[in-house]
């Protein structure tokens, strides 16, 4: 059994969006934890770490980038776990950031290797891994699926998903004995919703700060699977220390997926009374082709246009027994907890609501 207090855990980009709740869920679990962030003098990023609860007690913060091999022995050292969760996340990707996640996970990995501490690795992988590229797009996607990596139908966000986990995956079969063969964990999640426990406008809040931001003035017919945030980190948490999930892949997701459409009326159901427009018009296909012309991410999303997507999460049901929150709860709480930090406005009508952290 594994005493907490003596355990030392290390999360890779702490500041980001999960990762926050990451370190939060272990500290309120009483792990002791080391986070990786860019830069110590950050202050916007580092200071919603510091103010977690027990932050003062159980954690301390070190500077590694996934660009660079050197730091990351330092990183990982006395480490008994590592969810590594850090991964280039722009908004408009272009085809670097394959070779820079793939690059980045290796350094943490091969650090790990060298590191006798290191029991486990959980890996934030994504869907993107999974349900990419393929020709039969209308079946149930499962962990046995694999992104098609070479298809031009896999955006580059996606592609470095895939590669980065399938590099993962052979590096940890082929550690050798002399070693450290640490187990391997990859959690996969679709789009992570719900409360935020930091302050930047990273990609992750997009959708929803755009919902509620006026820059939506239709919905693409887009279909996606959704995640709280707080069942993504809780999933971290538990394949960490049990071992029925060393070398699996476990996706992350509620059912069903929902369409943009649905996502605004959830919006607009809690908000438009509030003084905030939501769109209630689908953006008809050959307007998004025609905006696709001139505006790159129209164009990345065209080829996903009127396609549902439908995931199986019975493995994390059945191993981690996971009971995923609901999706529309989770996206107005995500709302809520962007107005309150400022990244969204309050407009005249705003009601604060009692339970946001
Ligand atoms: P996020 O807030 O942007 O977090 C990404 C983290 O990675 C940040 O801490 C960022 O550091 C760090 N990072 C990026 N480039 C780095 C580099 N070169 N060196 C060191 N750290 C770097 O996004 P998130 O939503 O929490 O994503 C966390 C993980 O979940 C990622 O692996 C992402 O691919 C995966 N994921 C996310 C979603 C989603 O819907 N959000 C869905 C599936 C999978 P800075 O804070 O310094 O930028």
């Amino acid at each position: 059994m594994t005493d907490p207090s003596n355990t030392l855990v290390l999360v890779t980009g702490s500041s980001g969006y999960l990762a926050t709740h990451c370190v939060q869920q272990l500290l309120w679990a009483g792990y002791r934890v080391r986070g990786t962030v860019r830069s110590l003098k950050n202050e916007k990023k580092v200071a919603p770490l510091r103010a977690l609860e027990h932050a003062d007690e159980r954690l301390e913060l070190v500077v590694a980038d996934l660009e660079q091999a050197e730091p990351w022995p330092a990183a990982v050292k006395g480490c008994d776990y590592v969810l590594h969760t850090a991964s280039p996340f722009p908004i408009i990707a272009d085809e670097g950031i394959v070779e820079l996640a793939v690059n980045g996970t290796l350094f943490v990995l091969r650090a790990c290797a060298k590191e006798p501490s290191v029991k486990k690795v959980v890996l934030t992988s994504s869907c993107a891994a999974i349900n990419e590229g393929h020709d039969d797009e209308d079946r149930v996607f499962t962990e046995a699926d694999y992104t098609v990596e070479d298809s031009p139908k896999v955006p580059p966000y996606s592609r470095s998903k895939a590669a980065a986990e399938r590099a993962a995956w052979e590096f940890q079969r082929s550690i050798p004995d002399s070693d450290n063969k640490f187990a391997l964990t990859t959690i996969n999640p679709t789009l992570i919703t719900g409360p935020l426990l930091m302050d930047t406008q990273g990609t992750s809040i997009t959708i929803v700060r755009r919902f509620l931001n006026n820059e939506m003035p239709g919905t693409p017919a887009l279909n996606l699977g959704i995640v709280d945030v707080r069942d993504v980190a809780k999933a971290h948490i538990l394949a960490m220390t049990n071992p029925r999930t060393d070398g699996e892949r476990i996706l992350v997701t509620a059912t069903p997926s929902l369409w943009f459409k649905d996502i605004a009326k959830i919006l607009a159901a809690e908000f438009r009374s509030q003084g905030y427009w939501l769109p209630s018009l689908q953006v008809p296909y050959p307007i998004l082709v025609l905006y696709s012309f001139f505006d790159s991410e129209a164009k990345s999303i065209l080829m996903r246009v009127g396609r549902k997507v439908r995931f199986d999460n019975s493995k994390a049901k059945e191993l981690l027994g996971m009971q995923f929150k609901d999706p529309a709860k989770s996206i107005v709480e995500m709302a809520y907890s962007m107005i309150e930090r400022g990244i969204l406005p309050k407009r005249a009508g705003y009601k604060p609501p009692t339970d946001v952290k």
